[in-house]
């Protein structure tokens, strides 16, 4: 069944601020949406129902039962079956629109790897979880002139900021440095999806303003809300603070990687191995790996199960254990049944 373009996009091109004319954009447009947890599957699943021409999901990690609450571009079968999030979401989102192009790239957004990644997006998107990733995606932006949309949600608390590099502030001038002491996240307080969905709507329709380039609608603040405390913030993020380390000196230290870790926590009692390229067998791995536990494995994971470990390897050799927060105990798991 081929849909008819303009029957399909019919109540979106009726709205003014977008018509015949801003949808031809929509379908020309390149996005790259960096992770595909919850705020990645509401704004990747908005824009690909909006007609955004091509769409790159970038995603490290694989579909979890306790995603299911609020990551809407996964069913109870992804999560069987252990199915790596951008995988899925491609897969669900060619059943609603099979007229886009949905590129998955299941990986890790590393210093090494950001420019393949990135190249050519028009607009980079924020479904990520963790800062270290965001301020890697600003140092990017800035460097190359790509604006990125920030958003974070985390129990019932949202926040997000557009950056135009060279017009508005970025990240770093409002945040200079990661947030220090303990970091609240969705692992330890939790998260509504109703804050994820509300920010990633916001998200989404700042990123249509740019596509069709209504850059005058375009908003210039740092955009906070509760939803359970019934608070909602606004600061002034209209212009580079002076002397930003990113957009001001232009001192890149997130993409020129210093002193990154290969060994990462990740959040969920789990630690993520990710020290170079190695591309893995599942088949030979099966085999090797069977008299140590149990093991099952598709085309794009293994999973490997020794009490109380659970180790998921993906066809790079990247792998996240389960179990711990011991990075060296996650190494010597690693070391001892994948290989030093
Ligand atoms: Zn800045």
């Amino acid at each position: 069944m081929s849909l008819d373009h303009d029957e399909r996009y019919s109540r979106q091109i009726l709205f003014r601020g977008i018509g015949a004319e801003g949808q031809k954009r929509l379908a020309a447009a390149r996005v790259a949406v960096v992770g595909c947890g919850a705020t990645g599957s509401a704004v990747a699943s908005l824009l690909a129902r909006a007609g955004v021409g091509t769409i790159r999901i970038i995603d490290r990690d694989y579909v979890e039962p306790s995603n299911l609450q609020r990551q809407t571009l996964f069913d109870e079968s992804d999560a069987r079956e252990s199915l790596p999030k951008a995988i899925a979401a491609a897969r669900r989102i060619a059943a609603f629109n099979s007229q886009i192009l949905v590129e998955p790239q299941v990986a890790d957004l590393t210093p090494e790897n950001i420019e393949p990644l990135l190249q050519g997006a028009h607009l980079i998107l924020d479904g990520t979880d963790n800062f270290e990733t965001r301020y890697l995606v600003n140092d990017y932006a800035v460097k190359s002139g790509v604006p990125w949309i920030y958003a974070a949600a985390v129990g019932s608390y949202a926040a997000t900021l557009n950056v135009i590099p060279g017009t508005t502030a970025c990240l770093a001038c409002l945040f200079p440095d990661s947030p220090t002491g303990i970091v609240e996240t969705c692992e330890t307080a939790g998260v509504l999806g109703s804050a994820v969905n509300l920010v990633a709507s916001v998200e989404t329709a700042e990123a249509l303003k740019f596509l069709v380039r209504a850059m005058e609608k375009i908003r210039h603040t740092l955009l906070s809300w509760d939803v359970w405390a019934n608070e909602c913030a606004e600061i002034q993020a209209s212009k580079p603070r002076p002397g930003c380390r990113a957009c001001g000196e232009r001192d890149f230290i997130h993409l020129e990687g210093e002193g990154r870790p290969h060994i990462t926590l990740c959040g969920r009692n789990s630690v993520q191995i990710h020290e170079r390229h190695r591309p893995v067998d599942f088949g030979e791995m099966s085999e090797r790996l069977k008299p140590h536990g149990t093991v099952r494995h598709n085309d794009f994971v293994l999973k490997f199960w020794r009490e109380p470990y659970e180790m998921t390897l993906f066809t790079d050799g990247r792998a996240i254990i389960k179990g711990t927060t011991d990075t060296g105990v996650a190494r010597s798991l690693y070391a001892r049944f994948v290989g030093s």
